[in-house]
């Protein structure tokens, strides 16, 4: 961050699905390090609530725009940050075919953006590149072991097919593009109702409606707090030299869906009972990130335990639930 005269060296970051969940707090964080950001998205699943603060701010300045159609900018940018695509199964299910092109044409748009620019490109990736997983923790050289045909493949394939692009880029000496593995994250401006597990058990608690738990409920995950990841994601950005090989960025704790279920029901008092209705096609039945090469490369794990994120994430449903028309009038 330091330039060689001492002074902070900073940047211009484009953020490509900044008005989402995880691209707002990475705007925050980009600015509050001092640097300038561009925030592109096209509210497909983000909102402009999540980066209405920053508007006023001199080194802020969004963008509505679809990936998909290619992009060109006024003014030079160093960092290229993509995360612009839907996280949620039900969100990135709804238009499939919009989100493979996400992945696939917006990734391959953003490249050639970064390679115009000479910038530093991050790839939002994801741990279903190993789908439902025959190898546990997930090291980032399993390959995987994905459905090809099945409802997830919208999103798991097209994030496959990213990847291939900025290794494509990376190896033709085009692009310095490096990739991000994201597990499964939580926190503050999750959307109520994009259907994903931390969130619709806070909401449906803080409601008093049923807990809805898909399958036996056994199943696991491995939940890390937005601040975490969001740190990741710069240290790989600022790494160098260049990893050259995809990070899984997670924390590595792995707690099954009862197990996530008590721990809502002990923060929220609360009259709601567990639902159990069927599990989805496809669903994942282990994920354990494998962080060793984040930290060796990136210096970086995961510091904030799922307890006290999921404490800070109650009080901001609370907040953000009480201030909706609905509960008002209640
Ligand atoms: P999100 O749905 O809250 O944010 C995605 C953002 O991308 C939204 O603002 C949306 O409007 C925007 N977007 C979608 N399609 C677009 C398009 N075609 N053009 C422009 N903008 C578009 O999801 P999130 O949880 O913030 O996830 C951010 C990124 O991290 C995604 O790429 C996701 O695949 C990846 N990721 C997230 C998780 C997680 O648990 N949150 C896990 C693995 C990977
Ligand atoms: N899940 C659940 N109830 C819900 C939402 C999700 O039991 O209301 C389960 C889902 O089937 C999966 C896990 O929780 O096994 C995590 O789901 P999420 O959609 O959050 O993320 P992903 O499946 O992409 O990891």
């Amino acid at each position: 961050m330091h330039g060689g005269n001492g002074r902070l060296r900073t940047r211009t970051a484009l953020v490509a699905g900044g008005a989402g969940f995880v691209g707002s707090h990475l705007c925050d964080a980009l600015l509050a390090a001092g640097h300038s950001v561009i925030c592109v998205d096209s509210f497909l699943t983000g909102s402009l609530r999540n980066v209405a603060p920053l508007q006023n701010h001199p080194d802020f300045k969004l963008v509505k725009h679809d990936v998909c159609d290619a992009l060109s900018l006024p003014r030079p940018v160093d960092w290229v940050f993509n995360l612009a695509c839907a996280a949620s199964p039900q969100r990135y299910q709804a238009d499939p075919v919009h989100t493979m092109m996400t992945s696939v044409v917006g990734a391959k748009n953003l490249l050639s953006l970064a390679e115009e620019h000479g910038a530093v490109f991050v790839q939002a990736s994801t741990s279903e590149v190993y789908g439902d997983p025959e190898e546990h923790p997930q090291r980032e050289d399993y390959l995987g072991h994905v459905n090809c045909t099945g409802p997830r493949a919208c999103y798991d394939e097209g994030k496959r097919a990213a990847e291939a692009l900025c290794f494509d880029f990376l190896r033709a000496g085009r692009v310095d593009a490096r990739v991000a593995r994201i597990f499964n994250t939580y926190g503050p401006r999750m959307q109520a109702d994009d259907g994903r597990i931390v969130s619709n058990l806070i909401v449906q608690a803080l409601k008093g409606e049923p807990l809805t738990v898909y399958g036996s409920g056994e199943q696991t995950r491995s939940f890390c707090y937005v601040s975490d990841l969001v740190r990741g994601l710069i240290a790989l950005m600022e790494a160098d030299p260049n990893p050259r090989v995809p990070i899984n960025l997670g924390n590595p704790g792995e707690f099954s869906i009862n197990e996530l279920v008590e721990m809502v029901l002990a923060l929220i008092p609360t009259s709601s009972k567990v639902a159990y209705g069927p599990l989805p096609a496809d669903d994942p039945q282990r994920r354990r990130p494998d962080i060793g090469r984040a930290r060796k490369f990136l210096g970086w794990q995961p510091r904030v335990a799922l307890e006290q994120g999921l404490r800070e994430t109650v009080s901001w449903f609370e907040t953000t639930l009480s201030r909706t028309p609905s509960r008002r009038s209640r």
